[in-house]
């Protein structure tokens, strides 16, 4: 199982979002800073997916 804290993205939030794959992590991800942050899927550049990334951690 994967996990990505919002709050270790920078937002002041509590989210933590699970998955099996990065696939799923990062699908969940953009919706969830679509819903909860305003943020568009097309505002997430290569340089924030590839941060975001990185934050993935096994759990
Ligand atoms: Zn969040």
């Amino acid at each position: 199982m994967l996990s990505l804290r919002c709050s270790d993205a920078g937002f002041d939030c509590s989210r933590v979002i699970k998955g099996e794959t990065e696939d799923d992590i990062m699908k969940e991800v953009s919706e969830h800073a679509s819903t909860d942050h305003g943020i568009r899927p097309e505002d997430m550049n290569p340089q924030m997916i590839h941060k975001i990334k990185n934050l993935i951690q096994v759990s």
